[in-house]
């Protein structure tokens, strides 16, 4: 058989019927040089978002079974189009949805894990000579109810395919040429980064960097699947991610994020003894709400505070829980902050360099920003500051470590 490229197009890169047909054109050039090609795409543009939308015009909680079977349907539009703008310049290509080629879930329904792709059907229409065009983001239980991976899933598709199908390489096309030391409309003088690391890369995505679904990273780690971050919109070179090299150990800092989306919490006063910090986030994490920092200051008293930062989303419905666990531990006072921003840096080279906290401090403190909140995890270390001191703060701190250079 041919060499296997699994590709993926992202909804910025089929958002209308001129960017298919452009898509198709790319297919195409690959066809030309001898690859068997499986295609994934996501929804076109904002579907997606459209259709949770309709959902909760009709309710404020959908049936997440339901929700699947809608949002699902995206998929399917853009994977039936993209195969006729392909039969229309003349090649073979055929479209399936998750469930027609085996893409085996578990019943989380909205977040399911993939189990097990069964790739008979796609290899045979390879053989055939066909581009085969999957569904991004959707599978099937056991029990042929369908079920979605979680936002972003298409990533996850794509790799999951390029590992059961030992392809060379899972490209994932994008509307941006690779992955940048910061974002450039921040950053003016920000550069591609042309290699990075998986955990880096899983580090960049968990921070909000929208480029890929970390779950995908995590498992294109697991099976050392390469990635290619590269534009649907040119021929350029874009970001490989791939195991980790000494070379890479070289460069201390990779890049720099910010996360302006996240809010914080404190509860004050409260008592400081065994088991309550674990009642309270026991409590939180009930109602499904994920927690990303925290941090409890030692008390000199009998009480502490206890901060946390959540995703703005959910700071109305973290409010109502923790308003209601503080009345029953005996807290004062919660308090919340909206107008905060996350900044950290990334880099492998963090495992076996020190004075990276520091540095990353003095560019804040020269620019006068406080640091509210720090976490710090093997090869990153993020600050929590004042939202308006976002920009300036990844400006300063791309400068400290000289990844314009
Ligand atoms: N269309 C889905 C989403 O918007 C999946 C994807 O784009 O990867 O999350
Ligand atoms: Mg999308």
């Amino acid at each position: 058989m041919h060499k296997i490229i699994v590709q993926k197009y992202g909804g910025t890169s089929v958002a209308d019927t001129n960017k298919i047909k452009n898509v198709a054109k790319k297919i195409i050039s690959y066809k030309k040089k001898g690859y068997s090609l499986v295609v994934v795409v996501s929804a076109l543009g904002n579907t997606t978002d459209e259709l949770i939308e309709l959902a909760h015009d009709i309710t404020k909680s959908p049936s997440e079974r339901e929700l699947d079977m809608l949002v699902s349907t995206g998929e399917q539009v853009s994977v039936a189009l993209l195969a006729m703008a392909i039969h229309k310049l003349g090649y073979e290509a055929i479209s399936f949805t998750g469930a027609q080629v085996g893409i085996i879930t578990d019943k989380s329904h909205t977040q399911a894990r993939i189990l097990n792709i069964n790739t008979k059907r796609i290899e045979q229409e390879l053989k055939k000579g066909k581009v085969v065009i999957v569904a991004g983001f959707q599978g099937v239980t056991s029990h042929q109810d369908i079920t979605t991976l979680g936002r972003g899933g298409s990533n996850l598709t794509a790799v999951a395919l390029a590992k059961a199908l030992k392809a060379q390489v899972c490209e994932m096309f994008t509307d941006v040429d690779g992955v940048y030391t910061a974002d450039p409309r921040i950053v003016p003088n920000a550069k591609k980064i042309l290699n990075m690391s998986y955990e880096e890369m899983f580090e960049l995505a968990s921070l909000g960097a929208q480029i890929l679904q970390a779950r995908s990273v995590e498992m294109a780690q697991k099976f050392n699947v390469p990635i290619h971050v590269r534009s649907s919109f040119s021929n350029k070179q874009g970001t490989i991610i791939s195991k980790e090299e000494r070379a890479m150990e070289d460069i201390v800092v990779s890049g720099v994020t910010v996360n302006k989306d996240e809010a914080k919490i404190t509860i004050c006063d409260v008592s400081d003894r065994p088991g309550i910090a674990a009642k309270i986030f026991k409590y939180i994490a009930d109602k499904g709400i994920n927690i990303d920092m925290i941090i409890q200051n030692i008390s000199r008293t009998k009480a502490t505070d206890i901060s946390f930062t959540v995703l703005g989303k959910d700071l109305a419905k973290t409010m109502t829980v923790v308003k209601a666990i503080s009345k029953k531990i005996g807290s004062k006072d919660v308090t919340y902050n909206k107008d905060i921003a996350k900044v950290s840096v990334v880099g492998i080279g963090m495992k076996s360099h020190s004075g990276i906290a520091a540095r990353m401090f003095k560019a804040l403190a020269k620019k006068k920003i406080n640091i509210e909140m720090i976490s710090t995890s093997e090869i990153k270390i993020s600050c929590v500051i004042d939202k308006k001191s976002a920009d300036s703060a990844v400006r300063a701190i791309h400068d400290e470590f000289r990844l314009g250079k």
